[in-house]
């Protein structure tokens, strides 16, 4: 749609001139005919690129049979994926919903009923992270740890206060007798890709069974075979009480999870929490189709090594380049820290042909499906290393 044109539709979002019309595995194509390769993957969503066949073939089959029926009765995906998520994590129960946000508000509330109903405790405070992103519903983003999500929303919701990201000295001061549990994610996604320290994780997993805290992980962005595991806590020899899983997990279809371990699932009962498209029988079947060809075709040990191979990559080309201050980064989610607003980098590497997408105001960050061809791979980090170069001649000019 030009810019002439006036748009019926609100303005939350600051769009590209750009309008994608078709996808298949990591190539998009705009309305011009332009091709792009695509690095965002969404925004960590596409994980088996754009329209994958065992997706397709899964969804098609169940729209054949069944698309939706209440969660007032038995629905046998939702029973199958909970099992696939709960034997491949450190987990036993399963929520399902549609969205990451939706995702951290059954997190927030399983965390304050686990406080009053099982504990007694009458705890209900959060401690969260500086630089943080857990979504855009009220509870939510008062526990995302950024300003500008929260202008002209007031009042927001009581019980969270907020933590500098790997400072274990911090959260302690914070702790009092109104904690409940502690939220974060292992790499800082929209805050800039940064990725949580060893040391740090362990020391809060430590503190969280000493004080009888639980520690939630926000998994969304970092989830489903993103940083080279199947979950990102994997890295760090810990096991949260509490995972939250959206962005990738349903390959593009709507479809949200929190995963918690047993002791929890006594907190609720029924009527206690809920969603009417929560877990329906095509979006648990996207997401069955998406973990069992993850896991059959090996893809967290690809992204494991291509991400290892992409960051390297990076890390060698771009170690000269004066606006270039940091590369770093988990398996495929990579960010690389510039001394120049990403907006413009960002539209550059458009007008070459290849898509990123900004976390925070200098950052880039790189988020390539799980399966992207290794052509398509060299040929995008080649644009990336190109643009940045040419950028730095600019700057010194
Ligand atoms: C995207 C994201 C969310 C919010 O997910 P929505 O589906 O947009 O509600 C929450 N936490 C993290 C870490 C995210 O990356």
């Amino acid at each position: 749609m030009g810019n002439d044109q006036q748009s019926a539709l609100f303005p939350t979002y600051a769009r590209y001139p750009i309008t994608m019309i078709k996808g298949e595995g990591s190539r998009l194509w705009d309305d011009t005919g332009k091709a792009y390769i695509d690095l965002m993957s969404g925004i960590a969503v596409t994980n088996l690129g754009h329209a994958p066949q065992a997706v397709k073939e899964r969804l098609v089959a169940q729209l054949d049979e069944l698309w939706h029926v209440s969660n007032l009765f038995h629905i046998p995906n939702q029973e199958k994926l909970a099992q696939l998520l709960t034997e491949h994590s450190c987990t036993d129960a399963v929520f399902f919903c549609s969205t990451g946000a939706e995702a951290n508000e059954a997190a927030i509330k399983l965390a304050r009923r686990y406080a009053s109903k099982v504990q007694g405790s009458g705890r209900y405070e959060i401690i969260t992270f500086e630089k943080s992103f857990h979504g855009r519903t009220l509870a939510t983003l008062t526990a995302t740890g950024q300003d500008k999500v929260k202008e002209g929303f007031h009042p927001l919701p009581d019980g969270f206060v907020y933590a500098p990201y790997n400072d274990f000295a911090a959260v302690q001061q914070l702790v009092s007798d109104k904690t409940c549990a502690i939220m974060l994610e292992m790499v800082q996604g929209e805050g800039g890709v940064t990725p949580a320290d060893p040391a740090f994780i362990q020391q809060l997993a430590q503190l969280c069974r000493e004080q009888d805290l639980l520690l939630i992980v926000d998994e969304i962005q970092t989830g489903v075979g993103r940083t080279g595991k199947l979950f990102a806590y994997e890295h760090y020899g810990i096991e949260p009480d509490i995972i939250t899983l959206a962005k990738g997990l349903g390959s593009g279809f709507p479809i949200g999870a929190m995963l918690g371990k047993a002791k929890l699932t006594e907190a609720f009962s029924a009527g206690s929490h809920g969603s009417t498209f929560g877990g329906t029988p095509i979006a648990t079947a996207a997401a069955i189709a998406t973990i069992e060809t993850i896991l059959n075709e090996g893809l967290v040990k690809r992204a494991e090594e291509i991400g290892l191979y992409a960051i390297d990559t990076l890390k060698q080309r771009l170690a000269d380049n004066p606006i270039v201050k940091e590369v770093r980064g988990k398996g495929l989610l990579i960010g690389i820290e510039c001394t120049q607003p990403a907006g413009e980098l960002i539209s550059a590497l458009q007008e070459a042909g290849v898509l990123v997408i900004p976390a925070g105001p200098n950052v880039i960050r790189l988020a390539p499906s799980l399966t992207i061809p290794q052509a398509d791979l060299d040929a995008g980090l080649d644009a990336v290393c190109q643009v940045l170069a040419q950028k730095a001649a600019a700057a010194v000019q």
